[in-house]
């Protein structure tokens, strides 16, 4: 048993904080106990891990991004989606064909996530098996959980980058088979592109893959109107873009995370309830490939869950709490457009990053009893300026302004995880 001191801010619920001043977290096993605002007489012989005036929060959970576009973060920016995969994204990821080069960039890619307190990561990875493999070894290797896949596509995209039906299916076998365990922090996930990248027998495939062994699904949705006109053109008996993903068994027959959802509404916001597909909301990818402002009040409203992706590198920045700050900044913008729908607060964008986004992986992203012990001690010392402000100022203040400086711990499961070599 571990227990820890310091002030504790968790979001149980999507309007509130739980604030606990100088409170105490038990962790058993791996798994939050409780949290006391005193510690139990019954432990009171117990060592104490002292946290003193810092803050404990939820580690991060990052919903969407694309681990082989770790070089292009923060560059090729002039283009819209479809111009921006040829000219960008597939050049670089023709590259992890190269498991050397693989391993350079997805070692960087891991200390990132870890650096800016990601604990848990849904990720894209590229078509090629060894060099997937070896990135979901590198995050079990760290500590750190999530689901990742291998990426399937065979059109629409450069020789290199296209694969077999058979091929996909033999690759999605053995990743199964070395990583899919219930207890495994690093498990596989089904991973059709989108719908423009995989022909309808390689869709087909993965909707009977994510059957076979039960294993969640992740792609996008209804990010860009080009995107939306493609898939309407290669598509044309599905009512909706959301529609051409569950006429294969891919969306909602197993746990489905869509990215994006900019443009969802109508039959296809209504599917995606009765389905409970979770949106990886990314806003800073729809403001740097010109996508448009996602309706997240609506998806909330329908009780949709949404978390946050960071969408490296369509999104530029890997610090899912400056994402926490672009999606209240996003929804302003909505607002100011339709006053019908009222802007985020920071509780529901801090719950969607925590709570909301790890319910993907289980029992993550809230100190409740039962759930895993994802943390972050911050160290805000260096932004109190003035001793006056309260916990949650100290908390919004460092989620504005601060950055990896101030993480000063962070937790998997219950492990202190150290930074990855
Ligand atoms: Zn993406």
């Amino acid at each position: 048993m571990q227990i820890y001191h310091a002030n504790i801010i968790y979001t149980p619920d999507s309007r509130h904080f739980e604030v606990v001043p100088h409170g105490y977290v038990v962790v058993s096993d791996g798994k939050v106990e409780g949290v006391y605002p005193t510690l139990p007489p019954n432990l009171s012989d117990h060592p104490v891990t002292d946290y003193g005036d810092r803050l404990l929060i939820p580690a991060m959970n990052d919903m969407h991004v694309h681990a082989p576009q770790y070089r292009n973060q923060g560059i090729a920016m002039d283009l819209e989606l479809l111009p921006w995969l040829q000219n960008y994204t597939f050049p670089e990821e023709l590259k992890f064909a190269d498991l050397a080069y693989a391993e350079e960039m997805y070692r960087r890619f891991v200390r990132t996530l870890w650096r800016y307190g990601t604990m848990r990561v849904v990720a894209f990875a590229s078509v090629h098996l060894d060099s997937t493999r070896l990135l979901m070894q590198l995050l079990d290797k760290a500590g750190m959980g999530g689901r990742v896949g291998k990426v399937n596509m065979n059109r629409n995209c450069p020789e290199g980058l296209q694969e077999s039906v058979e091929d996909a299916i033999k690759a999605c076998d053995v990743l199964v088979e070395e990583f899919e365990r219930p207890d495994a922090r690093v498990r596989p996930i089904v991973t059709p592109r989108f719908i423009p990248s995989c022909t309808p027998e390689l869709l087909k495939a993965c909707g009977e893959m994510a059957r076979r062994y039960n294993l969640p699904v992740q792609s996008h949705l209804s990010e860009n109107h080009g995107e939306i006109a493609l898939v309407k053109e290669l598509e044309p008996e599905s009512k909706h873009y959301a529609d051409a993903y569950d006429r294969y068994g891919l969306f909602g027959q197993t746990p489905t995370v869509m990215a994006h959802c900019v443009w969802s509404d109508g039959d296809e916001l209504e599917l995606m309830k009765q389905r409970g597909v979770m949106v990886a909301h990314c806003p800073t990818s729809n403001l740097n490939i010109a996508s448009g402002i996602a309706p997240i009040r609506r998806f909330l409203e329908a009780g949709i869950p949404v978390g946050l992706g960071s969408d490296v590198s369509g999104g530029h920045d890997f610090s899912i709490f400056r994402m926490m700050v672009y999606a209240l900044q996003m929804s302003k913008m909505r607002y100011e457009q339709d006053n019908s729908c009222a802007f985020l607060s920071l509780s529901e964008a801090f719950w969607m990053a925590t709570k909301s986004a790890g319910s993907f992986f289980g029992k993550v992203g809230s100190f409740e009893p039962g759930y895993d012990f994802d943390a972050l001690v911050i160290d805000d010392s260096d932004l109190l300026i003035d001793p006056g402000y309260s916990l949650l100022e100290r908390l919004e203040r460092f989620v504005y302004i601060g950055d990896d400086r101030q993480i000063a711990a962070r937790y998997c499961q219950g492990r202190l995880i150290p930074e990855p070599i």
